[in-house]
């Protein structure tokens, strides 16, 4: 059960199915452009949307606004010393801001950085440099217990080919484009020492390191008995600094982390920091936010959170097994995907079946996810819909409403042939701006 109970409350929206259809409309049925308000379950991502703790809330009390040196910069800090034990650190506004700053720092013209899967701003940001991005998960299904582990033996051979071009390699644990599966202790230990040898930094996107420590204790050998904060430390031990968006595993609203042990790569990330997100200590934050991600570093590491985090998805995806939702099995940390192909067989491939069940799902339901297919990540991609699971949110009652939703909206549809047409694609990030309009009559 929850370790929590209920303090405060928000009233959810509840629309008619008049009001959804218009709602979607109005969206272009693109779920990144439809308002909160029209939206009863809201699955859309697990990033900022945490429930925050009481202890949070009145920690922000405190915030010290300070423009230099504040304590809530002293009490961020410390935290982040003590829970990635590394020694400098460096506040940003989130996750893909600590990219910006590292890549600016590191990445010039021809640059390879390698990575398990390069999340897509982290992509970006790389590609915004003039460098290459390659991933080299290892190929799997996601039976197997780390599904999110990079390929090593392929680690060797680019350094060993391409050694001169790579200023840092990384590895995100948990593994996002990888449907948020883990990695293991032993290839993060593994990937280090290969980097160590070629004198390359390796770096830890550690935006989900919560989760990822709660399946290492679960799943690898000898970690049964550790606490989640002392496989957490043990992870980051094994790299020379990380990045961690605040926004998830620090169950705040808003934050990033940028940490590291070199002294050299501190001083040159730091006039990246004050020039584009402010002054080394707040860093794009205010100091309550500061003192949100403080608090939250520690509780979301938290062994009795962790064991409710894992045991809500869980609840949710064995209810959806239990309804014959087919979907990517087990599923990883913080969302379940499901197969758009097989939740409509019969809309063909360019009519975005997965939106299209997406919007069918919002009209009958209400329940907001989102396509992360090849509108998101090119025409190889597999036809996936995910549903994001913000941390402290929703009940076991709300996810069994959304898995029976979703057993009747696929039983509805399964004969439907026609999807969804782009009406309006811009060049980039079409996923987040496209507008696409039904192919037929609704
Ligand atoms: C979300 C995320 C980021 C970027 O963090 P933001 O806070 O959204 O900017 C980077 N890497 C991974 C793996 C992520 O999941």
């Amino acid at each position: 059960m929850e370790p929590y109970r209920v303090k405060s409350v928000e009233e959810i929206p509840f629309l008619t199915a008049e009001e959804r259809k218009d709602a979607i409309l109005k969206a272009d049925f693109n779920p990144y452009k439809m308002m909160a308000s029209t939206v009863t379950i809201d699955l859309l991502t697990d990033s900022g949307c945490s429930a925050m703790s009481t202890k949070q809330w009145s920690a922000m009390m405190l915030g010290d606004e300070s423009y230099a040196g504040s304590a809530s910069f002293e009490r961020y800090q410390s935290a982040v010393q003590d829970i990635t034990g590394y020694k400098y650190v460096l506040p940003t506004h989130q996750g893909r801001a600590c990219e910006k700053v590292l890549f600016n720092a590191l990445v010039t013209e021809g640059s390879v950085i390698v990575n398990n899967n390069h999340y897509d701003t982290t992509k970006t940001n790389i590609a915004l440099n003039k460098g290459i991005a390659l991933d080299i998960a290892m190929v799997t299904d996601d039976t197997v217990d780390f599904p999110g582990n990079m390929d090593i033996d392929k680690l060797k051979e680019v350094l060993a080919e391409k050694g001169e071009q790579i200023p840092l390699v990384m590895i995100t644990a948990t593994n996002n484009k990888m449907r948020g599966q883990p990695v293991s202790m032993a290839n993060i230990k593994a990937a280090s020492s290969v980097c160590k040898a070629h004198g390359v930094p390796f770096i830890l996107d550690g935006c989900r390191f919560a989760e990822n420590s709660w399946f290492i204790k679960e799943r690898e050998n000898g970690y049964g008995d550790m606490t989640p904060r002392e496989i957490a430390k043990e992870m980051f031990s094994y790299a020379d600094g990380c990045m961690i968006s605040a926004k998830k595993d620090a169950n705040s609203n808003i934050g990033g982390v940028l940490a590291m042990n070199s002294e050299d790569l501190y001083e040159r990330c730091v006039p990246y920091v004050i020039a584009t997100e402010g002054h080394t200590t707040y860093g794009g934050l205010s100091g309550r936010d500061l003192e949100a991600v403080a608090v939250g570093l520690y509780e979301v590491l938290d062994e009795s959170y962790l064991r409710y985090r894992r045991a809500n998805l869980k609840f949710f995806e064995e209810e959806l097994i239990r309804q014959g939702v087919p979907g990517v099995f087990p599923a990883g940390g913080h969302a379940i995907f499901l197969n758009a192909n097989k939740l409509c067989p019969k809309i063909p491939a360019d009519e975005f079946p997965g939106l299209t069940f997406a919007g069918l799902l919002y009209m009958e339901s209400g329940v907001r996810c989102c396509d992360l297919g090849r509108l998101a990540f090119g025409p190889d991609a597999p036809d996936l819909i995910r549903l994001a699971v913000p941390r402290r949110v929703y009940t076991t009652e709300h996810l069994k409403y959304v898995a029976r939703m979703i057993a009747q909206v696929t039983e509805k549809n399964k004969d439907r042939k026609s999807g969804l047409i782009m009406t309006k694609s811009p060049p980039h990030l079409k996923h987040l701006t496209a507008s696409f309009k039904m192919k037929e009559e609704l």
